[in-house]
Parts: C-alpha cells; structure tokens; sequence
C-alpha cells in the first residue's frame, strides 16, 4: 500500500462521518449545515475552525447555486486547506539545518527522526543523529538502532548525562565533520511539566548559542491524542517558540482534523506526517491532498 493509501486508510473515520452527511438526501438544507459543522466539531478541528468553514462554505453554496451535497465535496476540502499555516522554510531540505524534537513520551520523535535520517542520507545528505534524551537509557539504545538502520551515526552520552551538554557535543562534531542536517533528539515526560519545559527551553538556547547552522524546533503530536494534543503543542510552543509540527499515527484511528486545528490556531506549519511504524512510512505534507483524504 502506497503512502497516500496509507493516509487515506488512517483518516476513514472522518471520512466516513463526513461521507454520511454528504449522501443524506443529497439536498443541501439547514439539516445539512448543521450535521457539517457538528461532524468537523466531532472530527477533532475545533469549533473556531468548524464554524468557519461551514460558514464560508454555505456562502459559496449560495453565491454559486450549488444545491446537492456531491457538489460540495471539493470546495470542502479546498476551504479546510487554506486553513493550514504554509511553511517559509522546509528545516529538512534547506540545508543547512539543525532541527531539535521535542514531544511528550510515545508521541514519536525517535521514530520520526530514525525516519527522516534514512531519507537524508539515500538523498546524499551528510546527516547526524544526536540524542539528547539522557533521561531513559531505553531511548538512547532505541536511538542507536535507528542510527544503525540508516546508517547515520549517532552522538550521545550516557543516562543523565545534561541534554545541553550533549547538544553542545552534537554540534561540534557537526561542525567537524562539516554535517548538513543535524536531527537532535529530546527527552519528553508522560506530559508536559514545569522541569520538562526549562530543561528543553535550555537546550534550546544553548543549540542556538553553539551552532552557526540555523536552529529549528520542531514538535512531534500524536493524532491519536486529540483534543489533548492540542493543549501539548499549546504549552510546547509558549515556551520554546516552535517552527513546526509533525503530526504522527495518521494512520490509525486519528481523526486527522486535530492537525487542522494546531496549524491554524498555532500558525504553525505541518512539516511531515506519520502513516506507520516503518522506516519509510513518513509523507511530505500537502494541504489540499491531506484536506481530500480527510472529505473523501
Ligand atoms: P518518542 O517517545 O516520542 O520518541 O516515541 P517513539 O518514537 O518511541 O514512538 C512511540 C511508538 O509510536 C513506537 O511504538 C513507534 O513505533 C510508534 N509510532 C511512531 N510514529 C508512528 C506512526 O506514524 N504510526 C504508527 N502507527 N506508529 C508510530
């Protein structure tokens, strides 16, 4: 299965809801503008987002004349894409680059950096893993095999080892070895924490003190998560200033509308989606495409 099925597969849900709405009567009615905002609302985007766009889009009904919900479908998808914040710059193929991850536990930023490494490096990048998460030994391993898997090695130091410090390290080596993409892993909690917070807001500052190459933050959100993931990337980005998002598990039981929600009240990018637990099982992010998985 191709990684867009691999999308469209994970975001059946919404689909499936939204499906139902579409084939009701197929008359366009009040009914009908109702059950669309209440179905974007149960689909994770938000009442803000979902208000909105049922509004915009019931203007657009009218103004064209368009009368069947089958009519409707593309303009959906249309609409709910503009509500996507648009990337300045890609941290992952500008190069040079340094990007940090942060995320809260499970959320999949080993994973997405193990993923990210092995395409840079078949790309031809000169890339390098630093693991900055001291806190589990398990992570440090788990960071190590990914290393292995794509062939990027890995700078780390032992459990408990300060995370600044490893940063620190990270980039001198970089610099030595005149690296483009520098991936820095981080340690997350079970949730987001006071201590979490001001070890990471350091590691931040001492990356960005240390490296000549340009510093990104990038935050790691489960789909799976919902409405929670939302208050996550809230926390996240009031304290470290986040660049971008990349929204993981997309192809499980995610409602997908979350990433709708965090990009346009954050204003921040999607940067990547996850489709899968495999080293290949990470997609460039296109609005519009996303939007269509999401209608159907
Ligand atoms: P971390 O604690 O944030 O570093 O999270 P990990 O990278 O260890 O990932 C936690 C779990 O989520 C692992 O079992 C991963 O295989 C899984 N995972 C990560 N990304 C995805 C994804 O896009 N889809 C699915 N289904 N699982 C994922």
């Amino acid at each position: 299965m191709g990684l867009k099925d691999r999308l469209k597969r994970g975001l059946s849900r919404s689909r499936a809801a939204l499906n139902e709405i579409f084939y009701m009567g197929g008359e366009v009615d009040d009914a009908f503008w109702d059950d669309l905002e209440d179905t974007l609302v149960m689909g994770d985007m938000g009442a803000e987002v979902a208000i909105s766009v049922t509004d915009d889009l019931r203007e657009q009904a009218a103004r064209e004349n368009l009368t069947r919900a089958g009519q409707l479908r593309e303009a959906l998808a249309r609409r709910i894409a503009s509500e996507f914040a648009t990337a300045e710059r890609d941290p992952f193929s500008d190069l040079p680059s340094v990007v940090l991850f942060v995320g809260i536990n499970g959320a999949g930023k080993t994973t997405t950096v193990g993923k990210l490494a092995n395409v840079a490096r078949r790309a031809g990048t000169r890339t390098l893993i630093g693991g900055a998460d001291t806190f589990r030994a398990a992570a440090i391993e788990q960071l190590d095999v990914w290393g292995q898997r794509s062939g990027v090695e890995v700078v780390t130091r032992t459990r408990g080892a300060d995370p600044a410090s490893v940063c620190y390290d990270v980039i001198e080596r970089a610099e030595k070895d005149d690296a483009q993409l520098v991936l820095i892993d981080t340690a997350g909690r079970l949730h987001t924490s006071p201590e979490l917070m001001r070890e990471l807001e350091k590691v931040v500052k001492v990356t960005r003190k240390r490296s000549g190459m340009p510093v990104s933050v990038v935050l790691v959100i489960d789909a799976t998560t919902g409405q929670n993931g939302l208050n996550q990337a809230k926390e996240f980005n009031d304290a470290l200033d986040l660049d971008g998002v990349i929204v993981t598990k997309l192809d499980g039981t995610a409602k997908g509308g979350i990433a709708v929600q965090i990009s346009h009240e954050l204003a921040l990018p999607i940067l990547r989606v996850g489709v899968g637990e495999g080293v290949d099982d990470l997609q460039s992010f296109d609005a519009l495409e996303f939007s269509r998985a999401l209608v159907g």
